[in-house]
């Protein structure tokens, strides 16, 4: 079974073609800059041995359909394409960032979906537009593929309501939905179960953290395979400290900003999102930037660093706390799966809690799945590197497989 997984953004579409028989990824890429005047689609077909060519195709991307059309015409090329057409393509499944109330699992997609999905557009209107253009066109482009929308806040309709209601007024959760969501729910999900099958229990036998550090970070709290509680809310800008955003502030920030600084609720937006977090503090949102400058003495980024693991910290006490008790603590993500530091420093200090890093494993592991708690620790510390991707390919084939039988 050939699946193929896209995320379309508002001027890119990301893609990876699997195939399922043997999970392998036969041919990825990015179309970028849509509608700009030059686009560009980088295509990689990945070869039997591994090893990867690279097709680079510069022109006009004007639209998502045409960009959708390069990515066929790439697939099926005669010389280096991986399918001979695209009805080769059992299933295309979608990335959908804001599944709202009405998602609680991948879903095929049909007129209610796609309407359902437009109705959620107020809790995520720089996402959900887009990946409802992705699925428009994917419909018209591969008739004869099942398409299935994975929405990344499914994990977390698992949450219970004392842990999703605002304490706001309770009318505003009736009429409007503002509740926590949480996000990067298919991150989560994945690395739990890889985590399980590492350890060799069902997930539905162990109590783990998971910690999602990339340029956005989140972290959930997953109960006998169920998520409970996860640090992002009704938008992503809440909880860790990211790259840019600010996570956790005082809610009366925004009023003091608006009367003080006379920002508009534009300016106010843009600093929490795009201005804060580490970039806000040591003036880069790169991690590996961060870490080049504390070694040259800077005191803001080591500040930055000290923050971004304080909060880390204090959210696994927190869920620790909501779990009872802790199998394992899994680190995944750019920054989670490659900064032995905010690992280490994040966990400092919690060797009463029976959380203990082995500094040797947390600094020399090989790529994949790697154990870096010590082997007395209670809770097991694990970096598990996340696919989004063949989660999404995964889930899409599950649906599938159901739906067949
Ligand atoms: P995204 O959320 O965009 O998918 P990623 O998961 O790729 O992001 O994570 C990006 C972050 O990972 C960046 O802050 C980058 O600096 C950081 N990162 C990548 N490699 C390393 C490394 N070796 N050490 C520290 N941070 C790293």
């Amino acid at each position: 079974m050939k699946i193929l997984v896209i995320n379309t953004g508002s001027s890119s579409i990301k893609y990876q073609l699997f195939n399922m028989d043997t999970q392998s990824v036969l041919c990825s890429g990015v179309v970028e800059r849509i509608g700009e005047e030059c686009g560009i689609l980088t295509h990689k077909i990945i070869k039997d041995n591994g090893t990867s060519d690279k097709k680079i195709y510069e022109g006009d991307i004007k639209d998502h359909v045409t960009g959708f059309k390069h990515i066929v015409d790439y697939l099926i090329n005669d010389e280096f394409g991986v399918i001979k057409d695209s009805s080769e393509i059992d299933a295309v499944g979608h990335r959908v960032v804001h599944g709202g109330e009405t998602f609680k699992a991948p879903t095929e997609i049909d007129d209610s979906v796609i309407d359902a999905i437009k109705q959620n557009v107020p809790l995520a209107p720089l996402h959900n537009p887009s990946n409802l253009t992705g699925i428009e066109v994917a419909l018209s482009v591969f008739p004869e593929s099942k398409q299935i929308a994975v929405f990344d806040t499914a994990f977390h309709q698992s949450i219970p309501d004392y842990a999703y209601i605002y304490a706001i007024p309770y009318s505003l959760y009736e009429e409007k939905r503002v509740r926590r969501y949480g996000f990067h729910g298919t991150s989560h999900a994945y690395v739990s179960e890889t985590c399980a099958e590492y350890l060799g229990k069902p997930v539905d036998q162990l109590n783990l953290i998971t910690v999602h550090l990339g340029n956005g970070g989140s972290m959930a709290a997953v109960k006998k395979g169920k998520c409970i509680d996860t640090t992002m809310g009704m938008t992503p800008l809440e909880g860790l400290v990211m790259g840019t955003r600010t996570g956790d502030v005082d809610p009366a920030l925004p009023f003091f900003l608006a009367s003080n600084m006379d920002m508009s609720m534009d300016d106010i937006d843009t600093l929490l999102n795009k201005e804060s977090g580490l970039k806000g503090i040591c003036g880069t949102n790169d991690m590996r930037e961060v870490f080049k400058l504390r070694d040259e003495g800077n005191e803001r980024a080591k500040l930055a660093l000290d923050i971004y693991c304080y909060r880390t910290k204090k959210y696994i006490g927190a869920y620790y706390a909501a779990l009872g008790s802790l199998d394992a603590i899994i680190f995944t993500a750019g920054i989670g799966e490659h900064s032995p530091d905010v690992r280490k420093f994040s966990c400092a200090g919690l060797e009463n809690f029976g959380i203990k890093i082995d500094e040797d494993k947390n600094e020399n592991y090989e790529d994949g799945i790697a154990e870096i708690s010590t082997e007395n620790s209670k809770v097991k510390v694990l970096i598990v590197p996340t696919n989004e991707e063949l989660r999404i390919a995964q889930e899409t084939k599950k649906l599938i497989d159901g739906s067949n039988s």
